[in-house]
């Protein structure tokens, strides 16, 4: 069985590896080496207009290889490195083209995986690695998916299944707005309050982490209602009062404000939510009950 040691040495001298992640496992090269990281383009039949990420295994790694490591960066990589979420950030010349797909910029993050910050750290090199499959084949989360793309053409350290599953949030983070590129399970209403400076001019109104905020403390429950009806318990039980929502995100929308004004009006020590899933449909109305609830 290939050692974190053997991989980290055919790594440095410009072979490739698969590792796993805490996404997707990841067919690594060394990123700072263009004839390593054309191996993989190669390998998975990747079109060069696609960048790809590069993994570190600390944030002081991260910033050797950026042109700037703005406030919000660093805010986002302390909240949720080492995490499922890629930060998009202007590159240094010591990122070759091919890894950035031409791009001056350069998608970074730190997995959550022992063996591949194992990996990285002892490989000393920071790891260019997109899913470790064909092209538009399925990503592989098991070390023997990966076995089944490309045989034994290349090496695989098996860390186990991938917790997360499917591939990173990716943001970017230059210029004055973050943005999202990819979606992942980390949520971008998530990641937009955690970069809300308290006092710096916002990019958009509402943008504070407590805005939209009833007068009554509002807690959002853990798990959405298991009937399926969105349901708000203005407390104590003695004497609750339940109001069952809307199982629509317009209809639910048209409520919200109405209701809340009733709630505080009413006097009640305190709002229980059932929050709706944190589907797409559903999201404008999340990002209002979470402002809400932060008080
Ligand atoms: P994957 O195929 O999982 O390695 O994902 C690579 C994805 O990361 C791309 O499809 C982009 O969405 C994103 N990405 C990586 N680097 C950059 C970059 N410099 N600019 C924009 N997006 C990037
Ligand atoms: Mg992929």
């Amino acid at each position: 069985m290939l050692s974190i040691k053997q991989a980290a040495a055919l790594l440095r001298s410009g072979d490739l590896v698969a590792f796993p992640t805490e996404t997707v496992y990841g067919l690594g090269a060394n990123a700072l080496d263009a004839a390593a990281v054309a191996k993989i383009y190669q390998l998975k039949g990747r079109p060069a207009s696609s960048p790809l990420i590069v993994h570190v295994s600390s944030i002081e790694m991260a910033k050797t290889l950026v042109a700037e490591w703005p406030p919000r960066a660093e805010a986002l990589a302390r909240r949720y490195w080492p995490g499922p979420l890629t930060l998009v950030l202007p590159k240094t010349p010591a990122i070759p083209d091919i890894v950035s797909a031409g791009l001056p910029t350069v998608g970074i993050r730190v997995p959550n995986h022992p063996v591949a910050l194992e990996l990285i750290a002892e490989a000393g090199v920071p790891l260019a690695a997109p899913s470790a499959n064909k092209f538009t084949g399925l990503s592989p989360t098991t070390a023997d998916h990966v076995r089944r793309a490309f045989g034994d053409a290349v090496p695989v350290l098996d860390g186990g299944p991938c917790q997360v599953g499917i591939e990173s949030t990716v943001v970017s983070v230059e210029g004055p707005e973050i943005r999202l590129l990819r979606s992942g399970m980390i949520g971008f209403p998530d990641i937009e309050r955690a970069v809300a400076i308290p006092g710096s001019p916002h990019p958009a109104p509402g943008m504070h982490a407590r805005h939209y905020s009833p007068r009554t403390p509002l807690t959002l429950s853990e798990a959405p209602d298991p009937r399926g009806a969105y349901v708000w318990i203005a407390r104590p039980a003695q004497a609750a009062r339940v109001v069952h929502m809307p199982a629509a995100a317009a209809a639910y929308a048209a409520l919200l404000y109405g209701v809340l004004h009733e709630l505080d009006a009413e006097g009640w020590p305190s709002i229980t939510v059932e929050p709706p899933p944190d589907t797409i449909e559903w999201t404008a109305v999340l990002d209002r009950l979470h402002r809400a609830a932060n008080q």
